[in-house]
């Protein structure tokens, strides 16, 4: 049940434990909560069974409670961090939920490309921005983006990470770099034939990604931008385009 005080959270799935896949979680144990629903459609989004409004039907209105029980179900009542994704997580009521499993000693972290912000970003312990580039045709709003700093007062740890594709996805994440000094930055190379919702185990260009790595690598260490860190997806080294893993 749903209530107007802790109103109800669009999820697309709830998964895991597994290990985090990307970014400065890269490998932890991490149980995944999917919200359904995104204010962006990056042309090569890997998440479209949580975005594209032909799945709604696959989602289901959770009241956190519900969301909460799973996941100590999925950890065995054992703390574990909780990744909220999409999606864009910034658009459910997540508050609530945050709150609830930090009373158990949980641990939050949230991806999002900094459309939204809310106040309870500040209760976060992680929060990753990952603002698009121009290969996914969306355009960012930056005051936007400012604003989730703002939201997030300095208190959860925080990251930007960046999809490259190509030259001027790389140039964009220098800008964005720049804009941001204070904050670390994790490229990540982008996924050209990405899961199709309903066929996730479908045919996936390891050896493009692979290559786009290297050019990556090679490209960051020309340039001497030696702040960036560079990481594959584990999780598609070691699955592909395979879902819920
Ligand atoms: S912001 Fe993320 S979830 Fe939304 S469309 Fe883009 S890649 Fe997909």
């Amino acid at each position: 049940m749903t209530c107007a005080l802790h109103p109800g959270i669009r999820v697309s799935e709830i998964f895991g434990p597994t290990i985090q896949g990307e970014g400065v979680l890269i490998g932890l144990p991490t149980v995944f909560v999917r919200t359904g629903g995104c204010d962006y459609r990056c042309s090569w989004c890997d998440s479209l069974h949580a975005v594209d409004r032909r799945f709604r039907h696959d989602w289901e209105m959770m009241s956190p409670d519900a969301v909460w029980q799973k996941v100590i179900a999925l950890s065995g009542g054992q703390p574990v961090m909780v990744s909220l994704s999409g999606g864009n997580p910034a658009i459910q009521p997540l508050g609530h939920l945050i709150d609830r499993g930090h009373s158990e000693g949980y641990r939050f972290a949230l991806e999002t490309q900094g459309s939204v912000s809310k106040q309870w970003f500040a209760d976060l312990d992680v929060l990753v921005l990952s603002p698009k580039p121009p290969s996914s045709e969306m355009t960012t709003d930056w005051a936007a983006f400012d604003a989730c700093l703002e939201a997030a007062q300095d208190k959860p740890q925080m990251a930007l990470k960046l999809v490259v594709f190509d030259d001027d996805d790389y140039a964009y994440a220098k800008d964005a770099a720049a804009r941001y000094p204070q904050l670390p930055v994790y490229l990540q190379p982008g996924n050209h034939t990405p899961p199709r919702p309903g066929n996730e185990d479908a045919f996936i260009d390891m050896a493009g990604v692979m290559s786009r790595m290297e050019w990556l690598v090679e490209k960051v260490t020309r340039d001497r931008w030696f702040e960036a860190r560079v990481l594959p997806q584990l999780h598609v080294l070691l699955w592909g385009n395979k879902r819920g893993v």
